[in-house]
């Protein structure tokens, strides 16, 4: 994506009313998946380094338009901060903002604290659902927190970007809007179509 394109991207998302963008993190913003998590025993500046030549290029070309037209911009991940407390072998498990964060100041250190990031698996908390009924995993918290944050009242002027069809459906029942990434390899903009 060019600069001009991505502003035209951008400007188009205005036009439609968007006023926040929730990026999923792996196969979305990132062009492959670390599912489950990801460990590294190396040099954690240098772990963080290599996943800026592996983010989605229409992402990066995409967010610092979003954010000069003051849309918000944050990230929705999964990859929740409890799996930073697990140590595999002898390997650190890292996820959520021990990761994105990192990731966002390599890509954007002019912007990136402006990115917020939600990082949060209703499925590794209890307490969200008290009564054991099982809650379909969707990033609807995610975009609740970041309607919140902003002040923003009308759910369809929050976008989610995803390549889950759970999240995208479940984002969609709820009135949000949505981009639905296809494949394994990231946000296109040519393939994007809001919902
Ligand atoms: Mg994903």
């Amino acid at each position: 994506m060019s600069s001009a394109e991505a502003s035209e991207f951008a400007s188009r998302l205005r036009q439609q009313g968007i006023s926040a963008v929730a990026f999923d993190f792996d196969a979305t913003a990132l062009n492959f998946n670390t599912n489950p998590s990801t460990s590294y025993n190396g040099s954690f500046y240098y772990f963080t380094l290599q996943y800026t030549n592996k983010m989605s290029p229409d992402f990066v070309a995409l967010v610092p338009k979003l954010i000069d037209m003051n849309i918000k911009v944050g990230i929705a991940t999964f990859n929740d901060d409890i799996i930073n407390d697990i140590r595999c072998n002898n390997d650190f498990i890292i996820g959520g903002n021990a990761l994105v964060r990192p990731v966002l100041r390599h890509l954007f250190p002019d912007i990136h604290d402006s990115i917020e990031i939600w990082a949060w698996n209703p499925d590794k908390h209890s307490s969200y659902a008290p009564d054991g009924c099982r809650i379909p995993s969707n990033k609807n918290w995610h975009l609740e927190a970041m309607a919140r944050r902003y002040g923003i009242r009308n759910p369809s002027q929050v976008l989610l970007v995803d390549d889950l069809e759970s999240n995208i459906v479940g984002a969609n029942l709820k009135g949000f809007r949505t981009i639905k990434v296809n494949g394994t390899e990231g946000f296109k903009m040519n393939e994007s179509t809001v919902m």
